[in-house]
This record gives C-alpha cells, sequence and structure tokens, in this order.
C-alpha cells in the first residue's frame, strides 16, 4: 500500500515551478507560456498565449491561494477547516463558500445523494485527504456513516449550520471551481487561447492560435495511453475514475470515490466517467456523481439534461459516450464503443 507522504489534501503550494517556454526577449508577440503550480493535491498547469511579461500567471495563482483557503479540508487556516470544526454551532461563511455549499447541494438532489459533500468523516476514515491509506474498522465506519446527510446541512444565505460531528469534503468539485474563477480572470484579461489542467480536469479555453479546436485525450484508465480524442473550445473536460486515486489491501484495489449507500468505494461496471461542459463546476460535480451511480442511472440522469456531453469507460474496456459528442469524438482503434441517445 502506498502511503503518500506529499499528499497533503488541499494544501498550499509546496511547489512552485515557473516553465516559461516562450523566447523571452523584448519582442511582445504572443507565445504560449506555462506554468505549473501544485495545489489542491495535484499538479495544476496553466498554458496560456501571452506576452513574456504577462502578469497573467500571478492573477492564477492568486486564485489558486484565494479557492485553497475556502476549501481546502486539511489546511488550518481555511475556511471550510473553521466549518469543519463548528461542531454543530452556527456559522456565518462567505457568500462565495455558501454559494459553493448551496450548488452541491443542487447537485446532490439532483444525483439523489451520488454527490455528497457531507462524506468527509468517512473519507476522512478511508484516510484519503492526507494519504494515510487504509481500510476502517467496520464498527466505527457504521459509526460515521451516520454523520454524513448532506440533508441536514441547514444553510440560508451565508450562515450555515452542520450538526455536531459533521464535516464537509470538497474534494469532489473545487478543481471544478478553481477552473471556472480561471477561466473569469483569462476573460477579464481579454486572453484568447490557453488550456488550464488541473489534475484531471482540463479546460479548453478559446481555439488554439490557429484558430483550430483543442484536441483533448481521454485517458485510457491504468494506461499512460489514449482511450479517446475529444476537440473541444470554450468547455471543461473533467473526468473521474478509479484510477485517479487508490491504495491496494491483499490484491484489491480501493480507490477514493465514495458510494453514501456502503461508506465504501463506488464498485460498479466503471472505470471512469468524463464530463464535457462549459461549466468547471458542473463538470467536476456529475463526474463524481455519474461515477457513483453508475452506467444505467447515469443514461437516465443525462437524459434530463442537454447541456452536457458524456463519456463512460466500462472496465472491459468498452466506452459509451453521448450523441451530442459525436462528430468531436474518435477512439483508440479496436476499442468498442456505443452511442447514447436521447430518447
Ligand atoms: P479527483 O479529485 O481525482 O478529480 P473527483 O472529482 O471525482 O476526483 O473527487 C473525488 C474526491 O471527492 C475524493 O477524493 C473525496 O475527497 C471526495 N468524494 C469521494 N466520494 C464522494 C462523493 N460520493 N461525493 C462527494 N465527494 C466525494
Ligand atoms: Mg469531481
Amino acid at each position: 500500500m502506498g502511503k503518500r507522504n506529499r499528499r497533503q489534501g488541499f494544501v498550499v503550494l509546496l511547489l512552485c515551478l515557473s516553465l516559461v517556454t516562450a523566447a523571452s526577449g523584448c519582442s511582445q508577440r504572443k507565445e504560449y507560456q506555462e506554468s505549473t503550480v501544485y495545489a489542491m493535491d495535484t499538479i495544476l498547469t496553466f498554458q496560456v498565449l501571452t506576452d513574456s511579461d504577462s502578469e497573467i500567471f500571478d492573477l492564477l495563482r492568486k486564485e489558486v491561494d484565494q479557492v485553497n483557503l475556502m476549501l481546502s479540508a486539511t489546511d488550518a487556516s481555511s475556511e471550510l477547516y473553521r466549518l469543519n470544526q463548528s461542531d454543530g454551532e452556527r456559522l456565518e461563511i462567505s457568500e462565495d463558500l455558501a454559494d459553493v455549499i448551496v450548488r452541491c447541494l443542487s447537485v446532490a438532489k439532483e444525483t439523489d445523494g451520488a454527490l455528497n459533500i457531507a462524506l468527509y468523516p468517512v473519507t476522512q476514515a478511508w484516510g484519503f485527504p492526507n494519504g494515510d491509506y487504509h481500510i476502517p474498522n467496520g464498527e466505527i465506519l457504521k459509526d460515521l456513516m451516520k454523520k454524513i446527510d448532506w440533508k441536514e446541512i441547514q444553510i440560508e444565505r451565508n450562515q450555515i449550520q452542520l450538526l455536531p460531528g459533521m464535516a464537509l469534503d470538497m474534494g469532489a468539485v473545487g478543481k471544478g471551481y478553481l477552473t471556472d474563477r480561471c477561466v473569469a480572470v483569462l476573460k477579464e484579461q481579454q486572453i484568447s487561447s490557453a488550456l488550464l489542467k488541473l489534475g484531471g480536469n482540463i479546460y479548453a479555453y478559446g481555439t488554439r492560435e490557429d484558430g483550430s479546436a483543442w484536441r483533448i485525450g481521454v485517458q485510457k484508465p491504468f494506461s499512460e495511453e489514449v482511450a479517446a480524442i475529444l476537440t473541444a473550445k470554450d468547455e471543461a473536460i473533467v473526468t473521474s475514475g478509479t484510477y485517479q486515486r487508490y491504495f491496494e489491501k491483499d490484491g484489491k484495489k480501493y480507490h477514493h470515490i465514495i458510494d453514501s449507500a456502503t461508506g465504501y468505494p463506488a464498485d460498479n461496471e466503471l472505470e471512469s466517467v468524463t464530463i464535457v461542459s462549459e461549466s468547471g463546476f458542473q463538470a467536476d460535480a456529475l463526474s463524481t456523481a455519474y461515477f457513483v451511480m453508475g452506467l444505467d442511472a447515469s443514461i437516465q440522469a443525462w437524459r434530463q439534461k442537454e447541456d452536457i456531453g458524456v463519456i463512460w469507460i466500462l472496465k472491459d474496456g468498452a466506452i459509451y459516450y453521448t450523441e451530442n459528442l459525436d462528430g468531436r469524438f474518435t477512439a483508440a482503434e479496436g476499442t468498442e464503443t456505443y452511442m447514447v441517445r436521447q430518447e
């Protein structure tokens, strides 16, 4: 079992590499420049078409810091941390945090609790937030399961109250929310082209410099290969899967997406779910929720929506994709593919 000490939950920037890929100099010609930051327990890479002396990376890092200070469950200086220590007390929180929580509760309703931000006591018992992975004791888990009812979150404007022992985990939506904030900054700064990679969350901003759409690879689970390629423009492409964070015990894999009904990693026919949406938040929230729901239930859920595309990769290697992605989607040769239609 791999203990990974470097994983510290949503920790502040540990590594702050600034790779300027463009040739420097006094020319003001725009070129793609790249900046990489370690935060939110993953590597964030921003690739932006900009002047070499652009401030854009400072502005993007400011968003990373602010979102971290709001949503980190492990950083003792964050707003969420304070909320998670409130032990049943009513608390005033920022409007931004209240807004994220309300949006999460709306997705929880829509997905019948498949997205459950009240899962923190259970994800913590598995050691996922701090990297101390282990199978929790059955009795302890049973007890913690009484503390994860998202319907018990009382929120009115920016006043919030949890039951004693409850705590929130924004790991399923934090990177998507951050993506949207970064996109807003790119727009404000009149950037025309960028590619944001926040762990498994990608945002294809604008087109490439030559005007063509971005080409985004969807990873083949447990492999460096690409299972499919998708063209994208002004869209988030977010994948949740078994292979992104897991540990092995006695030959069995335990991954980090938990089914609230069992307190165990969601176990169904899926290896990954990718959501394509104009909203990074929506893509992140639904990729986690659809993964928990499994193929049939999430196909039904998708049919109630119109504005997102979905790619499901099954454990047997087959790929299902929604018809609105047809023509933008190329699966690796030899893959069994099925198109899912609206009825
Ligand atoms: P990643 O963090 O790899 O992008 P996800 O967006 O799917 O993956 O989020 C998984 C994280 O969300 C877990 O590490 C955990 O913190 C939290 N989580 C796990 N299961 C659920 C769930 N059913 N609902 C909400 N959050 C969850
Ligand atoms: Mg997610």
